[in-house]
């Protein structure tokens, strides 16, 4: 095939990529607007620019478009992402709704396995009266976060924590977006750039949801509340080991697409 001369032949030649996807990589790399590229097929492609739409159209075609440009909004603050961390999903900003609109003045929040700490920063964004604490296993997700945490200004204290491992003390909420897609689910297929550590939740997808209910009885305080993200087909399993924990006023939220997908608890004091 002859070298691709103008962007109309580049765009015309990777149409296993969307058109979108084509249409901005072209306006990323030409420094046009994606109207501009749409206007003028004809433009012509030097050959470090033909070589750089190659290249990132090869990396699109295995990564979430996040970390081609390394930043994602959520909660209308932009975070910086990459590899080490999940792509921040619109989902979770329901989980981050529901912690704003009901932590008591001045209470502790526990982020726990923050990722690239979408949820600790954008709480702490909105709420600054809140004391929030990020934790995370991973030391290239909590580089991720500190940054967010920097980036926004958000006075986050975080914790290299395995689940609850170094979590001392206790909190009023706990926030947690868990990984939770089953090990054999073929959706995995379409996520191989993120972190399995971050999305692979055991045989059921339920492993790491059901230690951190379990874990998060002696964390939280007295009518203290847990909130989890977890998939659309697991919350009546989710609801049933708040209820086996012994957790109260359990509910249920969706997101936007109308599925159920975020659970929250509350610890019922002890009588
Ligand atoms: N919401 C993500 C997805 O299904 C999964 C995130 C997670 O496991 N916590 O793409």
């Amino acid at each position: 095939m002859a070298p691709d001369t103008t962007v109309g032949q580049w765009l015309a030649g990777n149409r296993d990529l969307d058109r979108l996807d084509r249409e901005l990589l072209a306006s990323r790399v030409l420094k046009l607007t994606r109207a501009q590229v749409i206007a003028r097929p004809e433009a012509p492609l030097s050959s470090s620019q033909r070589r750089s739409l190659d290249q990132l159209a090869e990396r699109r075609r295995c990564e979430p478009w996040a970390y081609i440009t390394g930043e994602k909004e959520f909660f209308g603050l932009c975070l910086a992402v990459g590899p080490g961390a999940l792509v921040p999903r619109p989902e979770t900003e329901r989980l981050v709704e529901l912690v704003i609109e009901r932590a008591p003045q001045a209470g502790r929040v526990l982020d726990l396995g923050t990722g690239s700490g979408c949820i600790a920063v954008a709480v702490k964004a909105q709420r600054p009266d809140l004391r929030v604490t990020a934790a995370d296993v991973s030391t290239a997700a909590l580089e991720i976060a500190q940054s967010n945490a920097e980036r926004h200004g958000a006075d986050v204290e975080f914790l290299q924590s395995d689940w609850f491992s170094a979590i001392a003390g206790r909190f009023g909420w706990i926030a947690c977006n868990p990984p939770y897609i089953a090990d054999a689910d073929p959706a995995l297929n379409q996520l191989r750039a993120e972190p399995p550590i971050a999305l692979v939740g055991g045989r059921q997808g339920l492993a790491a949801i059901n230690a951190v209910i379990t874990g998060s009885g002696v964390h939280l305080e007295a009518g203290g509340t847990l909130v989890l993200e977890h998939g659309r087909d697991q919350g009546k399993a989710v609801r049933r080991q708040f209820a086996d924990c012994g957790f109260t006023s359990v509910e249920t939220h969706h997101d936007l697409a109308g599925h159920p997908r975020i659970s929250l608890g509350r610890l019922s004091p002890i009588p």
